[in-house]
């Protein structure tokens, strides 16, 4: 058996061009574009390279796109007043800080600043009343990485009520959002974690399995019940050639691709699994294109409530 791929980059393609109506219907009503303000702390390149498509991804829609880089340096307060400017500006409709911050402000500067963001500029649904609505199932913005899971599932007709979902990973981007979205589409979910016992077994009685742990091919076929969906969110930079050439056999064109560059990006779902899912999310090219789809449709949702009050 192999898997059908689900093709998350096509699927974004549509959301997008969907969108691309949705703004330009709020630019002719509004008279302005919607805003998104984006902020970056420090240099880190991929850092740098997400921040670059979510832009690009932006202008690409018709809403105006504007980026607030601040140096590595920069004080815990300095950010906290420019996420306060932006919370003020009428231009701006959604406000993401792009995580994480440099190690040099603190193991709770980041949650300190997604505190201040006004929560209904909260684009990436990362405040405290925006996750405390997701809980209650009545969230207008909703983490996007989560938001684009449910959406792939919806769009490529995968039912989720009655199912058994199995979420590998905890966090509070990830892991326990979309643990809460299954929940309320009434699957039965069982969240995983690095203490938990026995995680291929619990992994392999799931119709839908959600991988979001980090760690580059780490869910092998004993971990996949035959015929389950298998959503990998992972997105890790390989650049150990031992690793690469377990997760890529010989001849494999991701492997090539490592020969040549000297680094692949790998999921954290090991490509055998596609003999035994029904479903699979590939990556790049899955989850990872949804994400910057549903940051998108949270821009446009931002901007027609901020209007419509
Ligand atoms: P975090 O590091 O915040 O969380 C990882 C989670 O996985 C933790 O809950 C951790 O458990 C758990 N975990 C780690 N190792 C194991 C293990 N060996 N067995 C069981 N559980 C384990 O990661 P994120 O949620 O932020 O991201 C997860 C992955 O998704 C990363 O690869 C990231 O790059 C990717 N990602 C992709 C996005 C996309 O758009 N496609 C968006 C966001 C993230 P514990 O809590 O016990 O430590």
């Amino acid at each position: 058996m192999s898997a059908r791929i689900l093709d998350g980059a096509a699927l974004a393609g549509q959301i997008r061009s969907e969108l691309s109506s949705r703004a330009a219907d709020f630019t002719r009503k509004a008279g302005r574009q919607p805003g998104l303000s984006i902020v970056l702390v420090g240099d880190k390149p991929d850092s740098q390279i997400y921040v670059n498509s979510k832009l690009k991804s932006a202008g690409d829609e018709g809403m105006r796109a504007t980026l607030s880089h601040l140096p590595a340096s920069a004080s815990l307060d300095e950010i906290l007043s420019l996420v306060h400017r932006l919370n003020r500006d009428p231009a701006s409709d959604g406000i993401l800080v792009q995580a994480p911050l440099p190690d040099s402000l603190g193991p709770v500067a980041m949650q300190q600043v997604f505190d201040a963001i006004d929560p209904s500029k909260d684009v990436d649904g990362v405040t405290p009343a925006n996750v405390g609505r997701l809980v209650q199932n009545r969230a207008a913005l909703i983490a996007c990485t989560p938001a684009g899971i449910v959406e792939l599932l919806k769009r490529s007709s995968i039912d989720i009520a009655g199912k058994h979902a199995v979420v590998i990973g905890r966090s509070d981007i990830v892991g326990k959002p979309i643990s809460m979205l299954l929940l309320h589409r009434h699957a039965t979910v069982t969240i995983c974690h690095s203490r938990t016992q026995e995680l291929s077994k619990v992994a392999a009685t799931a119709d839908i399995l959600v991988a979001a742990l980090g760690r580059p091919g780490f869910v092998r076929r004993p971990f996949v019940k035959a015929g389950a969906t298998v959503i990998d969110v992972g997105i890790n930079l390989v650049t150990d050639a031992a690793v690469a050439y377990d997760i890529f056999h010989e001849g494999h064109p991701r492997r090539g691709l490592f020969d040549r560059k000297g680094s692949v990006l790998v999921g954290d779902v090991h490509p055998e699994v596609a003999d035994v899912a029904g479903a699979l999310t590939p990556v790049p090219g899955g989850v990872g294109p949804l994400t910057i789809a549903m940051l998108m449709a949270n821009t446009i949702t931002a901007a027609e409530h901020r209007v419509g009050r």
